[in-house]
């Protein structure tokens, strides 16, 4: 028996692969290498290509005994997507129509699907519950949007079942120190502030300091992608145990502002970290804080390293002996 990863080469993916890898399951693990890094392997058994090549998966599906597939290939650029949704559609959403087409044809019925808090889009009530009005404010969060709705039809007409999990803020690194973070372009706070801590930026801008919050910049949710890792095992076990199609939101349920994020840095690292006012981002909502007690509730799922502190020292052990990625 094998599970399918899709992108497990990738920054939530790889770190999920090694979990897997550490229980014993056998992991397939297609990616295209646009993103991922062949270092972030971690003993899967790696197959290179693109999750919309159906001949491949038709090779991969006959090949090995999959009873499951996790899909984290995507595009995620939020910015990009609004420039070019084409892609955004074609990637996330027709691709993975081929992918769910080949696990249908080849009777393979459960499905781990990655998905955002990008689905939610301006928050009514914070911390947002599952159930929450989803107004997507780009295209890459309609595309997962349309991804669960898919699911969730698919699982009527077919019979697949499939759980969507929707990340916050994923963050952090393996506490091995082994694998971690390295986007090319790099877009997110949290490696942005320690490459500065580094000496690789100058400074961090802060997009908005005029924001209703406490600060007046923007509070989001940051969860470990070692946690995430651990829901996506859960999510897992939960479909082998014949649970049905639904979303869960991965979250702490705790928000920190931009500035709050520069300052555990500055204490976790021991340097400072000049930073500098800029102009909101375009779509960023203010706050972004999950209520994830629905998978505490029905899957078990207990965050080891909820605290932002932890979150950025694991961050940092990784960042400060890969200053260049993966290379
Ligand atoms: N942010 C920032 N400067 C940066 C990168 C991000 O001020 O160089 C802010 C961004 O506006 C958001 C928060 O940090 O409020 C987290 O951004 P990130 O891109 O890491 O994740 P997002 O919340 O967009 O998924």
């Amino acid at each position: 028996m094998a599970v399918l990863v899709t992108g497990g080469l990738g920054y939530v993916g790889s770190h999920s692969v090694k979990q897997l890898v550490e229980r014993g399951e056998h992991v397939i693990n297609l990616d295209n290498l646009i993103f991922g890094h062949k270092q972030a392997a971690c003993g899967s058994e790696v197959i290179i290509g693109d999750i919309g090549d159906r001949a491949l998966l038709r090779d991969i599906f006959s090949k090995y005994d999959i009873d499951a597939v996790m899909h984290f290939a995507a595009l995620a650029d939020v910015p990009e997507s609004v420039a070019d949704p084409r892609k955004y559609y074609d990637t996330n959403v027709a691709k993975s129509l081929a992918l769910l087409d080949v696990m249908l044809e080849s009777d393979v019925k459960m499905m781990i699907f990655s998905s955002s808090a990008a689905t939610f889009g301006d928050p009514q009530v914070v911390p947002i519950p599952e159930d929450h009005p989803k107004n997507p404010t780009n295209p890459y969060g309609r595309s997962k949007l349309m991804l669960e709705e898919i699911l969730r039809e698919y699982e009527r007409a077919y019979g697949l079942r499939a759980i969507s999990l929707r990340y916050f803020n994923a963050s952090g690194a393996d506490p091995s120190g082994e694998i971690g973070e390295d986007h090319n372009p790099e877009h997110h706070l949290i490696p942005i502030v320690l490459q500065v801590a580094l000496g690789q930026r100058e400074q961090v801008s802060i997009y908005g300091t005029d924001w209703p919050t406490k600060d007046g910049t923007c509070v989001r949710d940051y969860v470990h992608v070692s946690d995430l890792a651990q829901a996506h095992l859960l999510a897992l076990d939960a479909l082998r145990n014949g649970c049905q199609t639904t979303e869960y939101n991965l979250g702490n349920g705790n928000g920190y502002t931009v500035m709050e994020v520069v300052r555990t840095a500055e204490n976790v690292t021991g340097r400072e970290i000049k930073t500098v006012s800029a102009d909101r981002r375009p779509g960023d909502p203010a706050v972004l804080v999950a209520s994830s007690e629905k998978i505490v509730k029905e899957l078990g799922w207990k965050p080891k390293y909820p605290d932002l502190e932890t979150i950025i020292e694991t961050a940092w052990k990784w960042h400060s002996t890969h200053p260049n990625g993966y290379e």
